[in-house]
């Protein structure tokens, strides 16, 4: 039976009583839609008369008011349905109609080639267009009739699709894994939408933390956020793999922040966890101080200053000599001369418990920093803003 014979009978006549039954007919129904759909695509068009012509009557074909197969399932399917399957049928036929927009005429128009444009499928056109008409027959192109299209010219230059680029915090993101890959770290990831218990309870952050606070973190449910942190990562890593272990955690985090010009809902992080016996806080200064020369330049110098995090103890913020004024003081820096860089520290004994591991046994250090800022020191960028706001005119510089 075709599909429009079967589109000729009712549900009743075609036996299908339940609801898979009428979703397998659906899906045939769209199916045939995109079949012909494709056909004419493959096929193309001669010249812009016979491409409107052609879309025209596929559109016809479906889409009509009257006797459109899409009219004609609505009156035989749809109306005919007995009152238990009208629901399903109801569904079934809206999304079919969704769907079916992509058999008006302008779509169609918009996605047939015409057979006559050098760069679509260059190859096949030339050979088409350049021997159409003198051997049509042997060619078997019959839908190019003599003098139906003009022959291309073969030296005219061929459409120029632009390159797009990298960008700029992917780079950076890039350039900092592949430091720690150099030093035997391999990459971990992560779901961005996280377990509260993941993203906060495992990480030694207790209900009372303020970071728990609304103002930070974006809630999905009561137990579930997108993750304001890539230190789940951390966990998920212990537990699967236990230790020794060296990784680091590039991703997106998610903060429930007011855009401005240093701040975003969304931005990246990477974390690096190293677990193993006898790691001291000599293994975390030498690593950063390794990763800082590497990333900004081997004049930099690193500063640790003592901080707090829930989840290492004891932790602490590395400066880096500022990059502009090399130390000396300067408006970037705020005349101290240093900039912060990330935030360290030995992993808290309760999160390896967390984790999974002995913390007689075993130590480790943990870092975070911030991508997008290491890209705006990188690039001289003021706002982070720019990274997101997919301006062609600014990511083409990258
Ligand atoms: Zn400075």
């Amino acid at each position: 039976m075709t599909i429009e014979e079967k589109i000729g009978k009712t549900l009743a006549e075609l036996g299908a009583t339940d609801a898979p039954a009428v979703e397998a007919l659906f899906a045939e129904v769209r199916a045939a839609m995109e079949a012909e759909r494709h056909d004419l695509i493959s096929r193309g068009a001669a010249d812009d008369r016979e491409r409107d012509r052609l879309c025209r009557e596929l559109r016809d074909r479906w889409l009509a008011r009257k006797h459109g197969l899409v009219s004609l399932i609505d009156e035989n399917w749809l109306k005919k349905a007995p009152k238990e399957l009208k629901p399903v049928v109801g569904r079934a036929f809206n999304q079919l109609r969704e769907t079916a927009a992509c058999m008006e005429a302008a779509e169609l128009v918009r996605i047939v080639p015409l057979l006559s444009s050098v760069g679509f499928m260059a190859g096949k056109t030339q050979v088409v267009s350049a021997k159409g008409i003198a051997s049509e027959g042997a060619l078997g192109t019959s839908t190019l009739t003599p003098g139906g299209a003009t022959p291309t010219d073969l030296t005219l230059p061929g459409y120029r699709r632009p390159l797009g680029s990298i960008h700029p915090v992917t780079r950076v993101l890039r350039e900092i894994e592949d430091i720690f890959l150099g030093l035997g770290f391999s990459i971990e990831t992560g779901p961005e939408v996280e377990s509260v218990y993941y993203n906060f309870d495992a990480l030694n952050i207790p209900d009372s933390h303020p970071a728990r606070d609304d103002w930070d973190t974006l809630y999905i449910d009561s137990k579930t956020v997108l993750r304001t942190h890539t230190s789940p990562v951390q966990i998920r890593a212990l537990e699967k793999y236990g230790a020794p272990l060296y990784i680091i955690a590039p991703g997106k985090v998610y903060r429930h922040d007011n855009p401005d010009a240093s701040h975003s809902t969304m931005f990246h992080q990477i974390e690096g966890l190293a677990v193993d016996r006898d790691i001291t806080f000599a293994d975390l200064k030498g690593t950063l101080d390794f990763f800082a020369k590497k990333f900004f330049g081997e004049k930099i110098r690193t500063n640790f200053f003592p901080s707090f995090f829930p989840f290492t103890e004891p932790s602490g913020d590395v400066a880096i000599s500022c990059t502009i004024c090399g130390g000396k003081g300067c408006r970037t820096c705020k005349e101290s001369g240093w900039l912060e860089m990330m935030g360290c520290g030995m992993v808290h004994p309760e999160v390896l418990r967390y984790g999974g591991i002995d913390p007689e046994q075993f130590t480790g250090w943990a870092f975070g920093l911030g991508v997008d800022r290491y890209a705006m020191m990188k690039y001289g960028i003021n706002d982070v803003q720019l990274f997101f706001q997919s301006d062609v005119r600014f990511l083409e510089q990258f």
